[in-house]
C-alpha cells in the first residue's frame, strides 16, 4: 500500500485537533490534494480513505495547500469550538482562492449536512461538500466543482463501510495505524451529534478488517487501533465461514495475526462492553491492557438525562469487572462538566467516580450545547459559563493528580515498550508506548533498535504524562 508519508500537526487526541500533511508525495500526479482533519480519530481514519479515492483518480498529497489544486477540511461537529475553527480556515482559504481562482475547496465530514446550505450558499466559503457516507463520490464532485457548479453530496447510507478501500496511511509514523471497524451509531447520547452526522450503526466485513490489518503487519507496522464509535457492538455475520463475528471473535482474529502486532481498541460503551471481550484480551498478551471507557458523568441522574443507559454503580461495577479478569489494565475516559442542570452535588459524583476508576487519563470538556442533538430539544443549558469552567477546573486537576499517582506506581517496574520513534526533545531518546498506552522516553545508549522494535525498559522517573526509563540489556 502506497504511504504518503504526511505528518499530523498535533499528536492524536480525540476532539478538535487538526491534522494535516506536512510532506509532499513525490510522486508523478497530474493534480495535488491537501487535506486537514479535524476532531475524533474516526475523522483522521476516514481522511485515509479520501486520500484513497484521491489518489486512484490521480491526485497526489502535499503538504502546502498554497500549491494544492484541491483543498479539503475533515470537519468535527462535537464541539461548538471545533465549528468556529473550521470557520476560520475556511475564511483563509477563501483569501488564497481569491489569488488562484482555480483551487477547489471542500469540507468533509461531520458538518458537512448541517451547514451545507451556509458554507456554499450564505458565505461561498467552499465548493464542494461532501459527508461521511459519500466519499465515493468526491472524484465526480471535484469534476462538477471544476465547471463552476456547486457539488454537495450528503445522503447517509444504511451499508457504507468503505470495507473494499484500502486506506492510504496519512503521516505514518510506519509503526501504528488506525483501522476502521465500523460506521456511524445507534446510541443516541443526548448531547451527541453523532447519530445525526454519522447515521445507522453498520459493521464491516471481518475479512476485510483482518485482511488490512494482515497488509499493515507485513508493511511493518506493529500496532492497530480498531476504530468504531462504539466497537463493542460490532456484529457481523460472515456467511462465508458460517460464523457470527462479535468483537470479541474479531479481537481475537487480529491479535492471531501475529504476537508481534499489537491490538488497541477505542471506543468502548460501558453498557456493552462483554466479559467475553474482558476475557479475550486477557487470553492474548499482544492485545494491549488498556480500555478507553467514557463515563461522561458520575451522577445517575445526569447519566439518565444523558440517555447513556447505565447507572453510577453500573459502571463502578464495569470498572471492578475490568481489573479482576485484567489485573494492571489502563482505563481512559471522556469527562463532560456542567451538562444540564448538573448540581454541585452531581459534580461531586463525577470527581468521585473519577477518583474510584483511577484513570490513567481522561478527555475533558465543558458541556457545549449542539443544534439538533435530544439535549438541545428536550433541556436547557442551564449551568451558567463560569460554573462550567469552575467545574471542569476541579476535574482537569484531579486528573492531573490521578496520572501521576498512575505513572508513580509504574517506576522501579520493567514494561514492554513498543518504540514509535524519537522522542520529540531529543534525537537521542527513544519515545514508546506500553500495553498500557502510556509514553515512555527512554536514551537509545547507541544500542541498534530502531522504530518497530519491542524492548524492555525500567521505568525509573515519571511527570505526569510521560514516564523516563532505562533499557533493560
Ligand atoms: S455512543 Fe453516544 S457519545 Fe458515542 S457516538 Fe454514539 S451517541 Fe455519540
Amino acid at each position: 500500500m502506497p504511504d504518503l508519508s504526511l505528518n499530523k500537526t498535533h499528536d492524536e487526541s480525540r476532539q478538535g485537533e487538526a491534522f494535516a500533511p506536512s510532506a509532499t508525495d513525490s510522486s508523478n500526479h497530474r493534480r495535488r490534494f491537501y487535506i486537514e482533519s479535524y476532531g475524533c480519530q474516526m475523522n483522521f481514519s476516514d481522511s485515509e480513505i479520501v486520500a484513497s479515492i484521491l489518489n486512484k483518480e490521480g491526485f497526489g498529497a502535499t503538504g502546502n495547500y498554497e500549491e494544492a489544486d484541491l483543498v479539503l477540511l475533515n470537519t468535527c461537529s462535537i464541539r461548538e469550538k471545533a465549528e468556529q475553527t473550521i470557520r476560520k480556515r475556511l475564511t483563509e482559504f477563501k483569501k488564497i482562492k481569491e489569488k488562484k481562482p482555480g483551487m477547489l475547496v471542500g469540507v468533509l465530514g461531520c458538518m458537512a449536512e448541517r451547514l451545507k446550505s451556509k458554507f456554499l450558499e450564505e458565505e461561498q466559503l467552499v465548493d464542494i461538500v461532501v459527508g461521511p457516507d459519500a466519499y465515493r463520490s468526491l472524484p465526480a464532485l471535484v469534476e462538477e466543482a471544476g465547471t463552476g457548479q456547486k457539488a454537495v453530496n450528503v445522503l447517509l447510507s444504511r451499508d457504507e463501510t468503505y470495507a473494499d478501500i484500502s486506506p492510504i496511511r496519512l503521516d505514518s509514523n510506519g509503526v501504528t495505524a488506525f483501522v476502521s471497524i465500523m460506521r456511524g451509531c445507534n446510541n443516541m447520547c443526548s448531547f451527541c451529534v453523532v447519530p445525526f452526522t454519522r447515521g445507522r450503526e453498520r459493521s464491516r466485513d471481518a475479512s476485510s478488517i483482518v485482511k488490512e490489518c494482515y497488509e499493515l503487519f507485513n508493511n511493518g507496522f506493529r500496532e492497530v487501533t480498531l476504530l468504531g464509535q462504539n466497537v463493542d457492538s460490532y456484529y457481523f455475520i460472515d456467511e462465508a465461514n458460517d460464523d457470527i463475528v462479535t468483537f470479541a471473535k474479531l479481537l481475537e482474529r487480529v491479535a492471531l495475526i501475529s504476537p508481534l502486532l499489537r491490538v488497541r481498541f477505542s471506543t468502548s460503551h460501558p453498557k456493552d462492553i462483554t466479559d467475553e471481550v474482558l476475557h479475550t484480551m486477557a487470553k492474548h498478551e499482544n492485545i494491549c491492557r488498556y480500555i478507553h471507557l467514557p463515563v461522561q458523568s458520575g451522577s445517575t441522574r445526569i447519566l439518565q438525562l444523558m440517555n447513556r443507559t447505565y447507572t453510577r454503580e453500573w459502571y463502578k461495577a464495569k470498572v471492578d469487572r475490568i481489573r479482576e479478569i485484567i489485573p494492571g489494565c489502563g482505563i481512559s475516559s471522556d469527562v463532560i462538566a456542567g451538562f444540564c442542570t448538573e448540581t454541585e452535588d452531581d459534580h461531586r459524583d463525577t470527581l468521585n467516580i473519577m477518583q474510584y476508576s483511577r484513570y490513567d487519563m481522561s478527555y475533558m470538556f465543558v458541556y457545549s450545547e449542539r443544534p439538533g442533538t435530544l439535549a438541545q430539544r428536550r433541556y436547557i443549558d442551564d449551568v451558567p459559563a463560569e460554573t462550567k469552567k469552575s467545574r471542569l477546573t476541579e476535574i482537569v486537576k484531579l486528573q492531573n493528580r490521578l496520572s501521576l499517582e498512575s505513572n508513580r506506581t509504574d517506576v522501579g517496574k520493567i514494561f514492554k515498550v513498543l518504540i514509535e520513534g524519537d522522542s520529540k526533545r531529543s534525537s537521542q531518546d527513544w519515545m514508546g508506548r506500553t500495553s498500557q498506552n502510556k509514553v515512555v522516553v527512554f536514551p537509545k545508549k547507541n544500542l541498534n533498535h530502531k522504530k518497530g522494535d519491542y524492548v524492555m525498559v525500567e521505568v525509573n522517573d515519571c511527570t505526569q504524562a510521560t514516564s523516563l526509563g532505562e533499557l533493560e540489556e
